[in-house]
């Protein structure tokens, strides 16, 4: 039941038996009504559960959003997302202390997690001086993240991590991307106009840019390391990803390939270059064998990204 034209489209409600099949491996996705015991539609709601504003269906788009830019709920899920591990990476700042935190009104914006104390620390559940010293370290240590990874943690809508590197690579600080006209954002390979615009959009507001001043007033990095383009062993190769590598998460292995000049996709085609297979493979490594697309393990991978081919 992701969305609303799904909803519609099986006229299903509440109290309906359904037929359901595994989707996706493991999420049970609802096939179609086997037996109708309610009246009338399940619809959308008019307002947002969370703050009662309006809310909006943009055209084009199956998703129904809450217009304010305040929301509690999305205000809540945003830092959520800030802090996890594959934007700011600040290990220990669970769900749980971002409630507990909001509950005492201790965030409003996203620079307020770096005014946190060690005293604001130490009034969460079960936080004791080690827990708090941790917290108040890792805090820090993000500080360090690059500027692909906090422009990630900020949000802006249809950004994804491998956007987000690639406008961190061309702009190389925040103030080049702030600065960035439609033009600029254009002319970048891989970001089309509807990312370029909501990057627009992102940097129009004055909230924004005023926490984004106060993010660097409180030390944070916002720019991107160089990177020495002369060593891309990887350029033009294409990899698949597939199962659990032991030493990277799957999201580390594809900076680590963007950053060396190669690509990842999620399916395996007769253009995949290397399928990297880890513990509990799924269907993409069958397609590669039959394929015959060349198949690696962990250490071969890492041997490749040193610039090493005789594997
Ligand atoms: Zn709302």
């Amino acid at each position: 039941m992701h969305n609303f034209d799904e909803i519609e489209r099986l006229n299903v409600n509440i109290g309906d038996d359904v037929i359901i099949e595994r989707a996706g491996e493991v999420i049970p996705k609802i096939i179609k009504v086997a037996k109708k015991n309610s009246d009338g539609y399940f619809l959308p709601p008019l307002r947002c559960p969370s703050c009662n504003s309006h809310i909006v269906k943009e055209e084009e788009d199956v998703y129904y959003i809450c217009v304010n830019p305040s929301c509690p709920a999305q205000f809540r899920r945003s830092l959520i997302h800030f802090v996890s591990r594959d934007a700011m990476n600040i290990d220990g700042f669970g769900e749980v202390v971002v409630d507990q935190l909001l509950k005492l009104n201790k965030l409003h914006t996203f620079a307020d997690i770096y005014k946190l104390t060690f005293d604001d620390l130490m009034l969460l559940d079960l936080f004791k001086e080690k827990k708090a010293n941790n917290l108040i370290q890792a805090i820090i240590d993000s500080k360090k993240q690059p500027l692909s990874k906090l422009i990630f943690a900020l949000g802006i809508r249809h950004i994804g991590d491998k956007s987000a590197k690639i406008l961190a690579d061309k702009f190389k600080n925040i103030d080049n991307l702030i600065s960035a006209k439609q033009e600029d954002l254009l002319s970048v390979n891989e970001i089309g106009p509807i990312l370029v615009q909501s990057v627009l959009d992102f940097f129009e507001n004055e909230q924004t840019l005023k926490m984004i001043e106060e993010l660097k007033s409180l030390g944070l990095n916002t720019t991107e390391p160089e990177r020495d383009s002369s060593f891309s062993p990887l350029a033009n190769k294409t990899f698949v990803l597939t199962g659990e590598l032991s030493t990277l998460t799957r999201k580390d292995a594809e900076n680590i390939i963007l950053s060396l000049g190669g690509k990842t996709t999620s399916s395996v085609s007769k253009k995949t270059d290397y399928v990297v297979v880890g513990e509990n493979p799924g269907s993409k490594y069958d397609k590669a064998v039959k394929l015959g697309i060349k198949i690696i393990n962990e250490n071969e991978f890492k041997k490749l990204t040193e610039g090493n081919f005789d594997i």
